[in-house]
């Protein structure tokens, strides 16, 4: 016997990501009762679940564990009636209405409307011990680690304007910190690069790449290799901070949603993306603050401007809904790993 298709179901809004961005959206979209499916994302939570002591999101005057504000955040949700998809989003269709997203998992989504809320990812390095050190002296983020090495010496990996910036803003509690950079240039804005020089907490080590990160509980060194030369050397730090990039999560819908050079969502009026319906929040378009809480407050407008979007178009959504059958749907645009 032929197995059955699963019947799609339909949502009125969909929020892809479950990241502050995402939870916050839902927390907003639930109490506006619009029952929202969080499609989470595997693994969900996004980059708190990678982060240990979060100290500069609000409320918690004690700090709080990024994987725990995340269950905060979702117990929050749900306590509203969010529901949540433990999956990844695989294939979009937003040329039709209701919009199509599938998992692959169930019966495909028809939702309403969408807020992407995807993220970005930090670029790592690869490094032998980098995974393994990472929150006991790597990172990827000086904004939130900064305030933990007080004194120390730290190495920071990049020569663009967030390496620039990551660099100067770690000297605030550095002792030292040494920018590696694989070229002879930086490729930072020359404004960045004259603050970073000027600094005297600040070294550079040009035409060099990072090898390890060295330690067994802790970062107790890095080993860096002169490109020219050949010459390795340890550099002894306590601190290892990337500054090379982040790849926002998009994949999936790209040829659906207008992107821009770097892949970023492009959006205008703040959260609206290229397709009327569909909204973005956080990391996945704003590559300039990066902040769980920036997240969360663009996690809000997402869903401020879904619900009075909904509200405008209940009419001809709920035509469209009857005109779309499931016999009609195009084939799907993407099919493609979302993460
Ligand atoms: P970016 O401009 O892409 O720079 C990444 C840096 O990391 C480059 O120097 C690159 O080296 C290096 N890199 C990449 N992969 C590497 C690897 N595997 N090993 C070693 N080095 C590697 O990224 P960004 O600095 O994060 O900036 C992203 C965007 O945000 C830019 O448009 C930037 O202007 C903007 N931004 C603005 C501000 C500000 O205005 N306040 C602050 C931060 C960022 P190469 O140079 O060799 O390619």
């Amino acid at each position: 016997m032929a197995a059955s298709t699963p019947v799609p179901r339909h949502v009125r809004l969909a929020i892809v990501g479950s990241g502050p961005a995402g939870l916050t959206a839902a927390i907003y979209a639930s109490r506006a009762t619009l029952a929202p499916l969080v499609i989470t994302g595997v693994p969900s939570g996004g980059q708190l679940m990678i982060t240990t002591d979060v100290e500069n999101y609000p409320g918690f005057p004690e700090g709080i564990q990024g994987p725990e504000l995340v269950v905060k955040m979702r117990e929050q949700a749900a306590r509203f009636g969010t529901e949540f998809l433990d999956a990844n989003v695989r294939a979009v269709n937003l040329n039709v209405h209701p919009f199509v997203l599938d998992t692959g998992l169930t019966g495909l989504i028809h939702a309403d409307a969408v807020i992407v809320a995807t993220g970005a990812n930090a670029r790592w390095l690869d490094l032998p011990n980098e995974q393994r050190l990472r929150g006991h002296g790597v990172s990827a983020c000086a904004t939130c680690d900064g305030f933990f090495f007080k004194g120390k010496d730290i190495v920071a990996v990049g020569g663009g304007d967030s390496a620039m910036e990551e660099a100067t803003f770690l000297t605030k509690f550095a002792n030292s910190v040494t920018v590696v950079h694989r070229r002879s240039d930086l490729r930072a804005s020359k404004i960045m690069q004259e603050r970073a020089r000027k600094n005297p907490k600040i070294q550079f080590r040009f035409d060099s790449a990072v090898e390890d990160v060295l330690g067994s509980d802790s970062v107790t060194g890095v080993v860096i290799r002169h490109l020219p030369s050949g010459k390795q050397e340890t550099l002894p730090v306590q601190g290892l901070f990337l500054a090379i990039g982040h790849d926002p999560a998009t994949e999936v819908f790209r040829g659906a949603l207008e992107l821009d050079e770097k892949g970023y969502l492009k959006t205008t009026d703040v959260t609206r993306t290229s397709v009327d319906g569909v909204f973005a929040a956080g990391d996945v378009y704003d590559h300039r603050y990066r902040q769980a809480v920036s997240a969360a407050g663009l996690g809000c407008m997402a869903a401020l401007d879904a619900e009075k979007w909904l509200q405008e178009h209940r009419e001809p959504v709920a035509q469209l809904s009857r005109v779309v059958g499931t016999q009609q749907l195009p084939p799907i645009a993407a099919r493609r790993e979302s993460r």
